[in-house]
């Protein structure tokens, strides 16, 4: 296998996670009679370009199905980030009615409804139908598909439509082909344009051993470092960077084409490229002892869970999104006897089973009724939000659970 950006024969796993079905593959119940489907999961990093990514497999198009259930604006911290984002951008550069902005990933349209109530113009583009029907009936124009540089050739420039800003939150990382992606937003960007982007930062995976946002749908694994270099090889240049709490420690980039002389380059790129530098992002030997740390979470894990079934404890879970997938099927999990139940907010995914360990989705009543002892918190990102939501677990005596970084209880 060669690397997705710079073409370089892949030599050293990051992380092997084994075999992993699709992570938003929830299951009905007549769906618990077939047989599921289990793809490798293992990372490799690039010696050349430091790009960490995930190994080749199946297309897209069959991870991203109608059935795609996840519903941007059941988040409600997730509304919150967007919203101030669209505040923040149109305050620092002054987008208008006469501006055009383009979200790639626009799922239920969470965000560009923000610039729509601001009067700004907005498009987009989502490959999934049933988030993108949710947006076009909030009256945010949408094209149903996949984002390339074929794409922004032929639905967008040969249209007259180029961005003024396009954004992506949370796709850059999962394009199976991010040169053709970055080579797109390049011909779809006005001459004085601006993009940004979000994405974890492979800084905060590695130092907090974040290895269950490691999932088939997310192919690549990004820092400052790699992804500028992939921006600069496509006519494009970082000007600034942010660095932002989101997803247990997110990047937004700034970009613009290299060749637009308007905007000042702020200090923060070149600091945040030292950082990366100094820790080591550049070094093979960075990425090195990743399995070993994994190995370690997964079986204080395993040691609690056992501990609690044999004291007679009850043991249930919040969140039934892909951390809590890729973690309780590389610990082997399977079934309900050491985790009860997965509560999850989302209509969508309620009475449904997790791919994999088929442990059942349900709705928080559940956690009053049955009074768990301990409720792992699998989005360890959100653990305050979650916790402060279900602190009624005292009244109980109940405890909140995170196995990541490490195991605490509290
Ligand atoms: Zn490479």
């Amino acid at each position: 296998m060669n690397c997705r950006f710079c073409n370089s024969e892949l030599h050293h796993v990051f992380a092997d996670l084994d075999y992993a079905p699709i992570s938003n593959a929830m299951l009905t119940n007549e769906q618990l009679n077939e047989p599921e489907l289990y793809f490798p999961l293992k990372t490799f990093v690039c010696d050349n370009c430091q790009l960490v990514q995930i190994d080749e497999m199946q297309k897209a198009d069959q991870i991203f199905d109608a059935d795609y259930t996840y519903f941007s604006s059941y988040s409600s911290s997730w509304l919150q980030h967007a919203k101030r984002y669209v505040e923040m951008m149109i305050g620092r550069f002054g987008f208008s009615s006469d501006s055009q902005v383009i979200e790639i990933a626009s799922n239920d349209g969470y965000l560009l409804q923000y610039f729509k109530e601001a009067g700004v113009p907005v498009l987009g583009v989502e490959p999934t139908a049933n988030t993108a029907e949710a947006a076009i009936d909030k009256g945010i124009p949408t094209i149903v598909d996949f984002f390339s540089t074929t794409f922004a050739q032929t639905q967008l420039v040969e249209k007259e439509i180029k961005g003024d800003l396009i954004l992506g939150n949370n796709v850059l990382a999962h394009v199976p082909d991010i040169n053709d992606f970055v080579g797109g937003m390049k011909t779809a960007l006005k001459d004085g344009g601006i993009i940004t982007m979000e994405f974890p930062h492979l800084l905060k995976l590695v130092e907090e051993c974040q290895f269950d946002t490691i999932y088939h749908e997310h192919f690549s694994y990004l820092s400052l470092y790699t992804v500028s270099k992939i921006f600069n090889s496509h006519g494009l240049e970082l000007f600034d960077v942010e660095q932002l709490q989101t997803h247990g420690g997110s990047l937004r980039i700034f970009a613009k084409h290299a060749a637009d002389t308007s905007k000042t380059i702020s200090p923060n790129v070149q600091e945040l490229l030292e950082t990366e530098m100094m820790a080591g992002i550049a070094d093979s030997n960075y990425y090195a002892d990743f399995q070993g740390r994994i190995d370690e979470i997964k079986y204080s894990a395993l040691e609690f869970l056992i501990q609690q079934k044999r004291a007679g404890k009850k043991v249930a879970a919040y969140g039934a999104a892909s951390k809590g997938n890729t973690f309780l099927n590389y610990c082997g999990i399977k079934g309900s006897d050491l985790i009860r139940f997965v509560v999850d907010a989302s209509p969508h995914k309620q009475n449904k089973h997790l791919p994999g360990s088929h442990i059942g989705v349900v709705s928080e009543e559940q956690i009053r009724e049955h009074k768990p002892d301990y409720v792992i918190i699998f989005p360890w990102n959100l653990t305050s939000e979650i916790s402060s939501q279900l602190d009624y677990i005292r009244e109980w005596d109940g405890k909140f659970v995170v196995f990541i970084p490490e195991l605490r209880e509290f």
